[in-house]
């Protein structure tokens, strides 16, 4: 299986490196050495993958429903096969304990069992035309689809690139984190090894912005498929606008959660810690600026406090460990700083704050309270472990703070008032509403945002019809 010391492309089913080609060093998080290096495809090796992405497709897509659902069950099957190794490769590079990296690789293989069976779901339909008449619509795969995948979640992200694109007959060319490859390449190596073609998945790799705009820049590519910050986002909407090219877009969040006063606050925390430190709060979804009504404010406060001091950071790999270190070096000192500045303008720290020793890219478990609408934290992604926590005066304020930023991930909320949630299902600006839990993806769920969080869907059955276009047929 790759490993870290076999990196490498993955061109026409070809592994690829060497060659004078340029390389990028991947680092482990929790130690910061040298895991492996990971070659550049060149100029030549994208057109490569160009080629065969447009040669591919055109035999994928008349390929049976039967034989692609086939080819991503036995997909599936080797993923639960090599679930722990490929885990283990996840949290050498990532950093997230082991049981959450596996836990991560086996959700991959059932979302290809879940596209799997919705391939031949993707049904059209008849309209009504008078005697003589007819006219119908089908759904077509879109064409070969570009995807570029995130460091946070180096097997999901690889996942939903690929799987909703082969079970819609399209061809794929991903192009994983380069701070986390291997993951995403065992991970795409489980399809070819299925039965999928190598002209129809392929990786490559490189400098991000370089690789993206070679891709966009062909007409060959039809769909492009991003997970990363909004900025980034903007910027590929942009480069596909002028090819008008179809795309998805699974952008950051800044997960409001609303705390009622009727809750079992102990019971909302300890869903919402753990949901919190959940790969050291590297998530999309993460929970983070958490506004409590203002009677159990304190005894929310310092119970939360109490539970984050409880987390135990260390490595991935040491079995009582709950957080790791943050993925990449930018992680802890972009953190550092939007503490800093909360810090400055009022905020309180409860707890954490710093950065843990000189080894690595841990972080402390962090709680800010009383955090000022003007800090830059209460606005940007802070995408690290830390929550804020601020009292709140009744739900039109919460509901207003809730839908105040740009972004429009995830939302959470806990009460057990029938009013109050239905007001909160209609009224909160979100892709995705919790309430009274902390889980918001699942295969058959459409997972993505609006506003700024971005727009398309993975996963659910708008994971696959996403990558298809209807195509409507007349005949007189
Ligand atoms: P970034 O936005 O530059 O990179 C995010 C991902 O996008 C990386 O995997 C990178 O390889 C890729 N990328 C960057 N530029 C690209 C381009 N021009 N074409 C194609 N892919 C490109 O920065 P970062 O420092 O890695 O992360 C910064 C912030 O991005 C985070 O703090 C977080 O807010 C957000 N982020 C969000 C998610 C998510 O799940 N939505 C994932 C990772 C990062």
């Amino acid at each position: 299986m790759t490993d870290h010391s076999s990196l490498h492309l993955l061109i026409g089913g070809e592994k690829l490196s060497g060659g004078g080609r340029q390389t990028q060093d991947v680092i482990d998080p929790a130690t910061a050495d040298v895991l492996g290096t990971l070659p550049h495809a060149t100029s030549d090796d994208l057109d490569a993958a160009l080629a065969n992405a447009d040669k591919g497709f055109h035999a994928w897509r008349r390929e049976s429903a039967d034989k692609r659902a086939a080819a991503l069950n036995k997909a599936a099957s080797l993923i639960r096969e090599r679930a722990k190794d490929i885990g283990t490769l996840l949290t050498k590079e990532q950093g997230k304990p082991v049981r959450e990296a596996v836990g991560e690789v086996i959700y991959c293989a059932m979302l290809f069992e879940f596209y799997a069976a919705e391939c031949k779901r993707t049904y059209g339909r008849t309209l009504v035309r008078p005697e003589g008449q007819s006219a119908r619509v089908v759904y077509v795969p879109v064409g070969p689809v570009a995807g570029f995948a995130a460091w946070n979640f180096p097997a999901i992200n690889v996942a939903r690139k690929v799987g909703g694109a082969i079970a819609a007959g399209c061809s794929v060319i991903v192009k994983p984190s380069e701070e986390t490859p291997a993951a995403g390449l065992a991970l795409v190596q489980c399809l070819l090894d299925g039965g999928v073609p190598g002209d129809v998945c392929q990786v490559v790799f490189g400098v991000p912005d370089d690789v993206s705009r070679h891709l966009l820049g062909s007409p060959i590519i039809r769909k492009v498929t991003f997970t990363g910050s909004s900025a980034v986002g903007k910027h590929l909407v942009k480069l596909a606008a002028d090819d008008l090219k179809v795309t998805t877009m699974e952008l950051g969040g800044h997960g409001p959660v609303m705390v009622f006063k009727d809750s079992d606050v102990d019971q909302v925390l300890d869903t919402m810690v753990a949901a919190k430190f959940r790969n050291a709060g590297q998530v999309c979804v993460s929970p983070t600026r958490f506004l409590i009504e203002e009677d159990i404010f304190p005894a929310f406060r310092d119970g939360f406090v109490e539970r984050a001091k409880a987390i135990t950071v260390g490595n991935g790999f040491d079995d009582d460990t709950k957080m790791g270190p943050m993925a990449n070096e930018r992680g802890p000192a972009g953190l550092a700083k939007k503490i800093a500045d909360a810090k400055e303008k009022g905020a309180k720290v409860e707890t954490g704050g710093e950065r843990i020793g000189n080894q690595g890219f841990f972080f402390e478990p962090t709680v800010l309270s009383e955090v000022p609408t003007n800090a830059e934290i209460m606005n940007e992604e802070p995408f690290g472990p830390v929550a804020l926590i601020n009292p709140m005066a009744g739900a039109d304020a919460m509901i207003e703070e809730a839908n105040r930023l740009p972004y429009g991930l995830a939302a959470y909320a806990w009460t057990n008032d029938p009013k109050l949630r239905s007001r909160l299902a209609a009224d909160v600006e979100a892709g995705m509403l919790a309430i009274n839990g902390a889980n918001v993806s699942a295969p058959d769920a459409p997972f993505g945002g609006v506003k700024w969080s971005g727009f398309g869907r993975e996963d659910g059955e708008e994971g696959v019809m996403h990558c298809m276009v209807p195509k409507t047929i007349h005949e007189g």
